[in-house]
């Protein structure tokens, strides 16, 4: 597979046929697999080769061939699927960590993400200094001897603000520590945040990777031994694992993601840019516009904006009423679907926050994240325009 392009991989990679060579991946569903003896029911307790299985939470066909398709698009040696997005969040964390040790995360994250580094970790004796992940000199300062892991969003939501990989991994790197990115905003299809630097990718497959909003799953990819020693071990214990169903469903998500996300990304370069000639927000936030603060590094990270852009409205009363008159943009808060979505993160997806923190994170009563999908583009930004009346 190594010689075949990204599109190609993600057709291809992973595939395991049975004996009657069918063409489609087939979907096992099942959790146990039968021994011939009870001598290799051990043999396999102890050391199972690539294709043994002993019961779907360690592995299964269908799964396995979705960890090993991801694992080459992104050029990762190893991939562990897991039941959600945030499950590979925890499980690279939490596999990794100890009580004691120190982590250094930014700020602008995923509410759920939040909660595990400012709560969960913290309850068993992590320490986890936030910074503002656009700051290197942040990131300098916060990072020590002794911190074990590095943490951010590549691109955060929902203020898209985008870290630079490899300047934070060669910081981190300098006192030996573990780079985790969240790359969901990112994609497999614009990231390469592996040769940039990090140790350790997660995506939440429910966005992008499914793209289709059927199903949540998740994945970690990274180096060989980390993969299959910590993160297995921690994921097959803990119960985290992706159903073979799902990992079926994913399979055939990457084979159309490529083309799926670049459509959706260049409608969302083309909506940015005609919703800021537009003038009538107070502001348009994305990536791939000039005005982007962290535009050159997005480019030179991505080559792309990406499927999201942010809009602000002014307040919220003008947020709610824009939200209300969208016809083809549905309310709801997934993102990287087919379907485009609107969502108003101060009153949902970052509603726990509080006022003071969603303000130093650019979370303002009137923004709106757009997350773009597969209509068409001229009807979309109608959509938009007549929304904003
Ligand atoms: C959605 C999302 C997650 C969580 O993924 P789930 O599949 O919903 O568990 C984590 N990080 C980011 C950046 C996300 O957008």
């Amino acid at each position: 597979m190594d010689k075949w392009n990204k599109r190609t991989r993600a057709v291809h990679a992973g595939t395991r046929r049975s004996q009657y060579g069918e063409l489609s991946e087939a979907i096992f569903l099942t959790q146990g697999f039968v021994y011939d003896t009870a001598e290799a029911a051990e043999a396999r307790f102890i050391q199972s080769g690539e294709d043994e299985f002993i019961y779907a939470r360690y592995g299964n066909p269908t799964v396995a061939m979705f960890e090993d398709r991801i694992a080459a698009l992104e050029g990762a040696e190893a991939a562990f699927a897991t039941a959600s997005g945030m499950a590979a969040v925890n499980g690279a964390l939490m596999s990794v960590l100890r009580a004691g040790d120190h982590v250094v995360s930014a700020r602008a994250l995923f509410g759920s993400c939040l909660y595990i580094l400012e709560e969960i970790l913290t309850r068993y004796g992590v320490e986890v200094t936030f910074v503002d992940g656009t700051d290197l000199d942040a990131w300098q300062a916060a990072i020590r001897a002794d911190t074990k892991v590095v943490f951010f969003e590549s691109v955060s939501n929902p203020t898209l603000e985008v870290v630079d990989i490899a300047a934070v991994s060669r910081l981190a790197h300098a006192v030996g520590a573990l780079v985790i990115v969240d790359n969901v905003f990112a994609t497999p299809v614009f990231s390469d945040a592996l040769a940039q630097g990090a140790d350790v990718v997660v995506y939440s497959a429910t966005k992008h990777i499914d793209g289709q909003g059927r199903a949540l799953g998740g994945v970690i990819l990274g180096l060989r031994d980390l993969i299959r020693g910590p993160v297995e071990t921690y994921m097959k214990h803990t119960g985290g694992s992706m159903s073979p169903f799902t990992a079926w469903l994913m399979l055939k998500g990457l084979e159309t993601m490529d083309l799926r996300v670049r459509a959706q990304a260049e409608t969302a370069q083309h909506l940015a840019m005609s919703l800021q000639a537009d003038g009538r927000l107070q502001r348009v936030i994305y990536p791939g516009l000039v005005s982007h603060p962290q535009h050159a590094l997005a480019v030179a990270q991505m080559g792309a904006g990406g499927t999201v852009l942010a809009i602000d409205a002014g307040s919220q009363d003008a947020a709610f009423r824009l939200l209300n008159r969208l016809e083809i943009f549905k309310i709801s808060n997934n993102l990287g679907d087919a379907k485009s979505i609107a969502t108003h993160p101060a009153t949902t997806t970052h509603q726990r926050l509080a006022d003071a923190v969603k303000a130093s994170l650019g979370i303002t009563p009137g923004l709106i994240r757009l997350s773009v999908g597969l209509e068409d583009a001229a009807d979309l930004l109608s959509d938009l325009r007549q929304a904003m009346g």
